[in-house]
């Protein structure tokens, strides 16, 4: 029987989170050991714990709660629709207001090729539904063998079999006979592991010219399209030179290729601009989001389609054969209207392009005088320290001592989540965050690299 949530203890909460529990990305054995940590409410920028602990989040739940915790607007907008219509499908010639309402304002935030959204549950369906429309779209152009698709190594673009195929997460590949045929995978353009060498510049050139190298290896004529991450997030947030984006969008141009931005993390402010591409002067074919969208108080995610697809699908691709139960969930639609509009109430795109942003990399700029810290990079409201073993020679910690993994653990005892990737210590805090919170935050953060030394 399972017991009041009131009445339960943590250990009591953690037996049968043991028990019963099977977590994503977790060794299950070792978390049933230690016990997870269990939370229980959040307000604003900050969660509880079960033992009464404060946090300040600074990883925005998982890239994910935006606007901040505890935004009356999103809650009354679930209710609402949870009375009113908890669900219908959008199957069989029917619609509800929601997922309409909702279309007509992604049309208006994102950049003007868009013009149609197909919707999903999550990102990884949003990335399986750009698989199949890509290959779709040059089917019914008479171009079947264009079915390559070009993506990057340490990319994340989910957890299903063609999200995790467009992912370039090898620990991902070795599970599940991934990845799918056709995806094939370039280098990342991670300045510090890869270029350091050459000026940023010059290595963002450089990393995009990989995708020319790819395109005529494969043949031009077999690639149907290019996915990226404005910024490469759960790899670690990999901010490219400011070259590369515009590079690997004349290569696109100049083999015909679909440009897909992945802005499951990026979009709606996260950067600065509404969406990632905006931030990199690129003019992507298709986009997929999730998170952001809802800022996660209800699952939801999508295809912003550009017109130079949407007009071949609709004038002359006939059924797409494709589509989830949830596609265009009232009820997540609702939370997704409200959470737009709240933003652009709240003016979080400017205030995290004039404000916090910038307050964040001066944060930023101080933590590079620290022992530990060989590299400090933002972008917008999501920052990377990559701590090196010797500063002076940029030498890293290799992988197995898990540097990032202590510093972390001296996070949650000191009061802040952020994440640890390697030896890269990842934030994107929610977008309402005061720069007085910000400074909250970098008083955190040194205390976490000091106990770490
Ligand atoms: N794409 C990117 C860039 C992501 O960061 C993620 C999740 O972190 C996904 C896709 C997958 O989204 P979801 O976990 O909602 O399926």
């Amino acid at each position: 029987t399972v017991t009041s949530r009131t009445t339960r203890s943590t250990a009591d909460w953690q037996r049968a989170d043991a028990a019963h529990f099977l977590h994503p990305f977790t060794d299950f054995q070792s978390l049933a050991r230690k016990g997870s940590r269990i939370i229980t409410r959040a307000d604003n920028i900050y969660l509880w714990d079960s033992e009464g602990h404060k946090i300040l989040d600074a990883m925005s739940g998982l890239w994910c709660v935006n606007v901040g915790y505890g935004q009356q607007a999103l809650i009354d907008a679930a209710t609402r629709q949870l009375r009113e219509l908890p669900f219908y499908n959008a199957f069989f010639q029917t619609a509800t207001p929601p997922p309409i309402e909702l279309a007509e304002l992604l049309c208006e935030v994102t950049p003007p090729q868009f013009n149609h959204v197909f919707f999903t549950g999550s990102g990884s369906e949003g990335n399986d539904t750009v698989v199949r429309m890509v290959r779709r779209y040059w089917d019914v152009l008479g171009q079947p063998q264009r079915q390559v698709i070009i993506s990057r190594k340490n990319a994340y673009h989910g957890s299903t079999m063609a999200g995790a195929s467009l992912g370039g997460m090898a620990a991902m590949h070795a599970q599940g006979g991934l990845p799918i045929p056709g995806i094939v995978h370039i280098e990342q353009p991670y300045w510090y592991a890869l270029g350091r060498s050459m000026s940023r510049d010059d290595f963002g050139r450089v990393a995009a010219r990989w995708l020319e190298d790819k395109i005529l290896e494969v043949g031009p004529d077999k690639v149907a399209a290019f996915i990226g991450e404005p910024v490469q997030g759960a790899g670690g947030v990999i901010i490219p030179p400011e070259t590369y984006w515009p590079e690997i969008q004349r290569i696109c141009d100049q083999y015909g290729i679909l440009l897909v931005s992945d802005e499951v993390i990026c979009g709606f402010g996260r950067t600065g601009h509404w969406f990632g591409c905006e931030r990199f002067g690129v003019r992507p074919d298709l986009m997929t989001f999730a998170k952001g969208v809802t800022s996660g108080y209800i699952p939801l995610g999508g295809v912003m389609v550009g017109d130079r697809v949407a007009t071949v699908m609709i004038e002359q691709g006939g059924e797409f054969e494709h589509g989830y139960t949830y596609s265009g969930h009232p009820t997540a639609c609702a939370v997704g209207v409200a959470n737009i509009r709240l933003i652009r109430e709240l003016g979080l795109v400017q205030h995290v392009r004039d404000t916090a942003g910038p307050h964040l990399a001066k944060l930023f700029e101080t933590l590079k005088d620290h022992p530990l810290v060989g590299d400090a990079e933002t972008c917008g409201l999501m920052g990377a320290l990559l701590l090196v073993k010797n500063k002076v020679t940029g030498e890293l910690f290799p992988d197995e001592v898990g540097i990032g993994m202590v510093c972390r653990g001296h996070c949650f005892g000191n009061g802040l989540i952020m994440r640890a990737v390697g030896n890269r210590m990842i934030m994107a805090p929610p977008l309402v965050m005061t720069t007085a919170q910000i400074d909250e935050m970098g008083s955190l953060i040194r205390r976490c690299l000091d106990l770490t030394l």
